[in-house]
């Protein structure tokens, strides 16, 4: 029998609920955010204006051809379910052509809602993973607090302190990360000079360097070269991973993995993601 304990695996929240159900928004990020013209997207548009190739019914009409029409960011944007919320919980289901004096309120709302969401993403694999009993207990308290704003008004979310919220949220965060991946080094164990936080790896060759439990918080992966790398106790919070080659790698046990990272890198029908994250269409149409 194993002595390794197991993790508390505490149902503090669902990452299943905080994936984006588009039936059920009112197009919130078609229309609320703003993009430049750039790689990612092939026209400008402005904060708050419907984009112009928004259907009537709130669909995209050129949602088939997004990549070869240039607007790659829509296929790799993802609200961790705040359009849902928004839209259904906060505004009870009554949208924004419908009620236009809502429409400012709406929009904002929008914004603050997708980066409490993104808190409760990270908090809910806190909760899963951890072995640690004040994590657990810490990580709940933060997910009620947050559930609790998000469920009550728009007014108590514009009001809200998001700032404070997010940098408590990012103490535990990483103390949970340092928990997780000081189980994979031994003392005196060396690991690439070149793996710390916010490190600038774009276009670099990683395969063969042993990767779990490295901590790539905020770095720049864009293009790096992932294929068959394993991933397991990397700290990905916050990581750029455009364009990234991760064919056959593991991402089955990385830390702060989301799905907008995902869909952002190349991967293929190898790659090995986390349960509660989807493979990206595009990944089969190459
Ligand atoms: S191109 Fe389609 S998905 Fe992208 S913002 Fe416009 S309507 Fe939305």
């Amino acid at each position: 029998m194993s002595s390794t304990p197991l993790p508390f695996t505490s149902a503090i929240g669902s990452r299943a609920e905080l994936r984006a159900d588009c039936s059920n928004c009112f197009a919130l990020c078609c229309t609320a955010l703003g993009f430049s013209r750039s790689a990612d997207f092939a026209e400008d548009k402005a904060v708050g204006a419907p984009c112009r190739h928004l259907g009537s019914d709130h669909s995209c009409t050129v949602h088939d051809s997004l990549r070869s029409r240039g607007f790659r960011g829509c296929t790799v944007f993802d609200c961790f379910g705040a359009g849902q919320a928004v839209s259904q919980r906060l505004f009870g289901g009554v949208g924004w052509c419908d009620r236009p004096d809502t429409r400012q309120s709406m929009f904002a709302a929008f914004t603050t809602v997708k980066l409490l969401h993104e808190m409760l993403w990270y908090l809910a694999e806190v909760g899963e993973r951890t072995y640690d009993s004040n994590h657990v207990d810490e990580a709940r308290s933060l997910t009620n607090m947050i559930t609790a704003l998000t469920a009550s008004g728009p007014e108590e979310v514009l009001a809200a302190d998001v700032e404070s919220l997010h940098s408590t949220v990012r103490v535990l965060l990483m103390d949970f990360s340092e928990e997780i991946r000081s189980r994979y080094f031994a003392e005196g164990d060396h690991q690439d000079a070149r793996l710390t936080p916010g490190a600038d790896l774009a276009e670099i060759d990683l395969r063969g360097l042993p990767l779990c439990g490295a901590d790539l918080r905020g770095a720049c992966l864009i293009a790096a070269d992932l294929r068959h790398c394993d991933l397991t106790g990397v700290d990905l919070l916050g990581a750029d991973l455009r364009d990234a080659r991760v064919e056959g790698a593991d991402f089955s046990g990385a830390l702060f993995l989301t799905q907008s990272q995902v869909n952002s890198a190349q991967g293929d029908e190898r790659t090995r993601l986390p349960a509660e994250i989807g493979r990206p269409r595009h990944w089969n149409a190459k």
